[in-house]
């Protein structure tokens, strides 16, 4: 694990220690803490937040002991702003989570929100044929603000990866955002909002679950592969994927630099409605160029909900001859790490744009299903 970023210590990733102990039959659940507004605590005399550790968070919540779970835990050093995230990150979740995985029935990462959505998409690639529910939840307040929603969402994220379906299997068996009164696929969620306590949504995939008074699963929605293996972790993932992001007025000076980054083997493009581009020649042949350079160009449009029709309009339909992959409704989000998967399993191009168009992870809406 690289130093240089900070990850969670061995001591911790592989010394969890009990907080409540159950009695025998208790669901066992790891809370790996990675920072983030849920555990930060504010400068007496600037009032910023900075992330604090564990015990502060676990002090504040007192009543964690009466739900009679064994907890175990896990800590990043130094707990970190979300902001601060980065594949080596990623890893570091997963390997405590390996390292765990037979151990615990399932595990809760306390996260930022302001990337928690990449963190999410990228675990639900990551940790393949996963059986066991991994939770990804936080806050907007710190909880120990005397107003804070960091208490419900943590005891919320437990509860959920506690449950158990009507033959005794974990409810979840992926990853999920956990956040205000909603469940969400983690590869399916986006940071909506930077002030509402229900901060993210699944624009194009219902809600998982719901809580509110009760807690209640739609258990058809939830992920539920016919087959599954063994379970492992990929945790090298490959970074040459960079976003570029349409707008009015871009140049092809502009457009052209971007497309030149040394090392970037893939592009998302961030286009408009339903995956539309500018038709103006030096547009497409600029995009065509990177393609016969060997880029790969996965269409991802810029409106949260819906996806891309790139046959609907001219628009679209000429980024396809351009050699350009649909990423149907696939969230920027799960589109950039799903790159970053793909080719850091040391696929060719040419296999990473034919798994692009299908679904891994329940991430997107395959044309016709
Ligand atoms: N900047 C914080 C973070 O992402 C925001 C939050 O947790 O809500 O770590």
């Amino acid at each position: 694990m690289p130093t240089s970023v900070g990850c969670a210590s061995q001591a911790s990733a592989t010394i969890p220690r009990q907080a409540q102990p159950g009695g025998s039959g208790a669901p066992r659940l790891l809370i790996i803490y990675t920072g983030g507004t849920i555990g930060m605590v504010r400068d007496p005399k600037t009032g910023a937040l900075a992330p604090f550790d564990f015990d502060h968070l676990i002090d504040n919540v007192p009543r964690l002991a009466r739900l009679g779970y064994t907890l175990g835990r896990v800590q990043f050093h130094p707990a970190i702003d979300s902001s601060n995230m980065s594949p080596a990150h990623w890893a570091a979740i997963a390997r405590a989570i390996e390292a765990n995985y037979s151990r615990y029935d399932g595990f809760v990462v306390l996260h930022g929100t302001d990337t928690m959505a990449y963190t999410a998409s990228a675990l639900s690639f990551m940790l393949q044929n996963l059986a066991k529910p991994v939770i990804v939840t936080g806050s907007q307040l710190p909880i120990s603000d005397i107003r804070e929603d960091g208490t419900t969402n943590l005891i919320t994220a437990l509860q959920i990866a506690a449950a158990r379906d009507d033959v005794g299997q974990p409810m979840v068996r992926e990853v999920a955002i956990s956040f205000g009164d909603t469940l969400v696929r983690g590869n399916r969620a986006t940071k909506a909002s930077s002030t509402e306590f229900g901060a993210f949504r699944s624009f194009n995939y219902p809600a998982l679950a719901t809580m509110n008074l009760h807690i209640r699963f739609r258990e058809e929605l939830l992920w539920r592969p016919s087959a599954r293996g063994a379970f492992s972790t990929q945790t090298t993932l490959d970074p040459a994927v960079s976003v570029v992001f349409l707008h009015p007025g871009m140049t092809e000076a502009s457009l052209r630099a971007q497309l030149a980054e040394s090392g970037i083997k893939a592009f998302v493009l961030r286009t408009y409605g339903a995956g539309n581009a500018p038709t103006t020649p030096w547009f497409t042949s600029a995009i065509a160029d990177a393609v016969r350079e060997g880029r790969l160009i996965v269409n991802v449009t810029q409106c949260p909900d819906g996806g891309v029709e790139e046959t609907r309009y001219d628009t679209g339909d000429a980024l396809a001859e351009a050699g350009v992959i649909s990423g149907y409704d696939l969230t920027c989000e799960a589109a950039v790490t799903k790159l970053m998967y793909l080719f850091g399993l040391g696929l060719s191009g040419a296999d990473v744009a034919r798994a692009m168009r299908h679904s891994l992870r329940g991430e997107l809406t395959e044309p016709g299903a």
